[in-house]
């Protein structure tokens, strides 16, 4: 990793799933920007197993443009590995990550550039509204970082996400943490290093449409907290202490009770009630406990962060033998 020799200034690392119709635009306004900066630049497009035509796209595009080259993962492995695997992948002495819908403009890259050349290791993209996000998706999106905010071990800047631009040194900091469970933004945030935003204006998804739904974003904000927080396992002890102070409470009350006025008529309801509320508490904690056992499974396996099915590189023209790789998943 720290021995790779950088052969670009700038790497751009974009994960797809299902993007064909933006791929072309994208490519397009991409390229015209990094030309104007003047810089050496490469763009990885990392396929996370689309399942539309990207993939053929990725290969037109990647076949006319030789500073273009794709990944093609062996299957959908979400866009947190798909990040990863264009990390591994990228030489350049920096690293711009973008989303493949256009919701980042390629214009921004050179403000980067800018902050970069100031010597900021960690340069974030901050986006200046959530307009094109649904109403309920803000919502639960601002508890969840309020969440994070008061309870993880890393306080995330307001607006930042993928896009943003990480020296080489920052890349190799991300490279050397091999968590299965990747939260991004938190190790982003984790690495350290010196950081600064740019604002930028979020577009709407050029085309398609976003594939996080409500129970995905559920899930990736559970493994964002659980990744930046042991919380959730502490509670129970505080929980399970407060409860056993008023059940110590209430059984001096029923003692004394008795005691001055006997037994009167058994409290059914309280009984059921009282099982049946403290039966979900235990429910939930051990949940919660399976949730991190889950967690050190995952990471215990030590599985392959993904695997590549296929590299699509753009140097050699597509019909001489170099281009062999290119064509073997098809033959
Ligand atoms: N993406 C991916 N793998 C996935 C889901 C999404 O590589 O399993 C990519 C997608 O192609 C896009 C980026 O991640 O480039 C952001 O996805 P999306 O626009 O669906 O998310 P949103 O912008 O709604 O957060
Ligand atoms: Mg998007």
């Amino acid at each position: 990793m720290n021995g790779s020799v950088p052969t670009s200034d700038i790497s751009v690392v974009i994960p797809v799933f299902n993007e064909r119709a933006n791929l072309r635009p994208l490519a397009e306004r991409l390229a015209a920007t990094l030309d104007g900066t003047g810089l050496a630049f490469e763009a990885i497009f990392v396929d996370d197993g689309s399942q539309d035509e990207s993939l053929a796209e990725l290969r037109a595009i990647c076949g006319q443009e030789p500073r273009f080259r794709a990944l093609s993962l062996s299957r959908n492995f979400g866009k947190e590995v798909a990040i990863a695997a264009g990390l591994d992948d990228a030489r350049g002495r920096a690293v711009v990550i973008m989303d493949a819908d256009l919701q980042h403009p390629p214009e921004v890259i050179p403000l980067f550039v800018e902050k970069w050349r100031e010597g900021f290791k960690n340069v974030y993209g901050q986006r200046t509204g959530r307009e094109t996000d649904p109403k309920m998706r803000t919502f639960f999106t601002e508890l969840f970082y309020r969440l994070l905010e008061r309870f993880g071990d890393v306080t995330l800047p307001p607006g930042a996400g993928d896009f943003r631009l990480l020296d080489r040194q920052a890349v190799d900091a991300l490279l050397s943490i091999r968590e299965r469970a990747r939260f991004n933004k938190g190790l982003y945030a984790w690495i350290g290093f010196k950081s600064t935003g740019v604002p930028f204006d979020v577009e709407s998804r050029a085309s398609g449409r976003s594939s996080f739904n409500f129970a995905r974003l559920v899930r990736f904000a559970l493994d964002g907290l659980m990744s930046f927080s042991s919380i959730p396992l502490k509670v129970w002890t505080y929980v399970g202490l407060t409860i056993s102070f008023f059940a110590l409470a209430m059984a001096g009350y029923y003692w004394v009770r008795t005691m001055l006025f006997g037994v009167d008529t058994p409290g059914f309801p309280t009984l059921v009630v009282s099982i049946a509320f403290f039966s979900g508490v235990q429910l939930i904690s051990l949940g919660v406990l399976g949730e991190y056992i889950a967690r050190i499974f995952n990471e215990v396996k030590g599985r392959p962060l993904y695997l590549v099915a296929e590299r699509i590189e753009g140097d050699a023209p597509a019909d001489v033998s170099g281009a062999g790789v290119a064509r073997s998943s098809r033959s």
